[in-house]
């Protein structure tokens, strides 16, 4: 498949249909698949933590999600062919599982967040079948599992914040009797309704990150670094 090096980490040129399709057949393939959205927070995670990269490196289907990512693969000179936000290609799969009636199991976010989120999916994806949910904040992962395996879920949406979510699939892929896991951060909290996207506006000018930030000001925190990760690929372009 086609892929391109941002700064370390490989990511698939796609477009959101195509990755689509290429998650639907790995779900298809039922041999506990999984894929990762980067943005620059998990690329410059994976700069820190070479476990991070592995996990990046193992994963059958690598989008990005973040408008850094996009801005560096064009500095690069190898522009990625299409932006695509994690909570919207996952959005894509959920349509297209319930119109089979798929099963997604939501792992992530603080306790009753998930089956808030379950609720509001139930309407929002008719013939979705939520066959489980778990809170992101125990300590036993071998209960996840047992309880992932128990439900044999077609996709795995796992929303633990970057990069516990990437590590966490890494390590437990092997074992999940899943399609098709994705980490997908506060995806959960926004189909709980309990955080909001940005207007469509600020999503079509690709300032989501920035709405984000205004509504959470502690994300002011995770982009700090984001210069640092933009005048890398610029360092790199002019091999200084
Ligand atoms: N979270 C979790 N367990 C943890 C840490 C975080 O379940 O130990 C959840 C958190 O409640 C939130 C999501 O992970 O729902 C991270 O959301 P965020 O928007 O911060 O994602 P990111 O910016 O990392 O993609």
């Amino acid at each position: 498949m086609n892929r391109v090096n941002v700064l370390g980490v490989d990511i698939d040129n796609l477009t959101l249909n195509e990755a689509v399709d290429k998650a639907l057949s790995l779900i298809n393939e039922h041999r506990c698949a999984y894929m990762i959205t980067p943005n620059p927070e998990i690329v410059m995670a994976a700069w820190d933590d070479p476990k991070v990269g592995k996990a990046i490196e193992n994963a059958d289907l690598v989008i990005p999600d973040g408008v850094g990512v996009m801005q560096a693969a064009r500095i690069l000179g190898t522009p990625l062919r299409e932006h695509m936000p994690g909570i919207d290609a996952a959005t894509e799969i959920l349509k297209r599982l319930a119109s089979r009636g798929g099963s997604v199991f939501l792992y992530g976010a603080r306790p009753g967040v998930a089956e808030k989120a379950a609720e509001r999916m139930k309407q929002r994806f008719p013939g979705l079948v939520i066959c489980g949910t778990n809170d992101g904040y125990g300590n036993d992962d071998g209960a996840v599992v047992s309880k992932i395996n128990a439900a044999k879920p077609d996709f795995v949406m796992v929303c633990l914040g970057v990069p516990k979510q990437e590590l966490w699939m890494a390590k437990h892929a092997a074992k999940l009797d899943a399609g098709l896991m994705a980490g997908l951060g506060g995806t959960i909290d926004v189909f709980s309704g309990q955080a909001k996207r940005a207007p469509l506006i600020w999503q079509k000018l690709s300032l989501e990150w920035l709405y984000r930030c205004f509504e959470e000001p502690k994300r002011f925190r995770k982009i700090k670094r984001i210069p640092q990760f933009i005048i890398k690929a610029w360092r790199k372009r002019l091999g200084i």
